[in-house]
């Protein structure tokens, strides 16, 4: 294939912005914040389903306290109800008299009882409220640190984003103006060879392989016409020539 010395040469130009356009994806690709943002996103998600237990917990015990408090209350009443008949003094017959005294004993053993049971559920919730507390905290504070790396995962983006769109127009412009048989030769041998289509040669090395040319290809290059696209030996790039080929 034939191309003019300097179209050869602006084929390295479009290898550097097509090589900060690939940077520009990598970035994009493996910003931490993306990583972060999923773990982040994964903490929010299990607190929220902790806090439904431990809502859950809570009004269980709660349920359990308003029902001791109903018992209390009518163990208090039917106390109450005793005591009046008890002062009042209609109750003359001794061993009714009796019967009523040990009934109201038995109410307030029954009574100290469901209080000594109330109280136990009340030291239970409160840990669990002290829990669901942190629970919630955590919760908050982890939303909050999802939303401030979510704006700066969006910052990131939209920096890339601006400098991917500048770079693509500098690159269609400079494509539109390189003969397209050599441009779809760089488009080809680019796809086959990790992104890098074009290399130049500097001082007898493959700026693409990295690899010293030996004597014989050297000789072979020096003698090819300017015009000539040259491809390196060793890993098929276009080989472009410059000042500081060493030719
Ligand atoms: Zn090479």
């Amino acid at each position: 294939m034939k191309a003019a010395p300097d179209d050869q040469l602006r084929l390295l130009d479009l290898q550097a912005l097509d090589s900060a356009l690939d940077r520009l994806a990598h970035r994009r690709r493996t910003l931490p914040e993306i990583e972060q943002i999923e773990q982040l996103d994964r903490k929010v998600t299990q607190l929220g389903d902790d806090i439904v237990l431990v809502e859950t917990e809570d009004s269980d015990l709660g349920r359990e306290q308003s029902k001791l408090e109903a018992d209390i209350d009518l163990v208090r009443t039917r106390m109450q109800k005793d005591q009046r008949r008890l002062d009042a003094g209609q109750v003359s017959s001794p061993r009714e008299l009796e019967n009523l005294q040990s009934e109201i004993e038995s109410l307030k053993r029954r009574q100290s009882d469901l209080e000594d049971e109330e109280l136990e559920i009340m030291e239970k919730r409160e840990v669990v409220q002290t829990r669901l507390q942190e629970l919630r905290d955590e919760r908050d504070q982890t939303a909050t640190t999802l939303s401030d790396t979510e704006q700066r995962r969006d910052a990131a983006f939209a920096e890339i984003d601006a400098d991917h769109d500048k770079t693509t127009q500098q690159r269609g412009e400079l494509a539109g103006t390189l003969p397209e048989d050599l441009l779809a030769l760089y488009e080809k041998v680019r796809a086959s060879s990790s992104g890098v289509g074009a290399a130049a040669l500097h001082r007898g090395r493959c700026e693409g392989c990295h690899l010293q040319l030996n004597t014989t290809d050297l000789n072979r290059l020096r003698e090819a016409a300017e015009d000539e696209v040259l491809r390196c030996e060793e890993c098929r790039r276009i080989l472009v020539r410059t000042a500081e080929s060493g030719l």
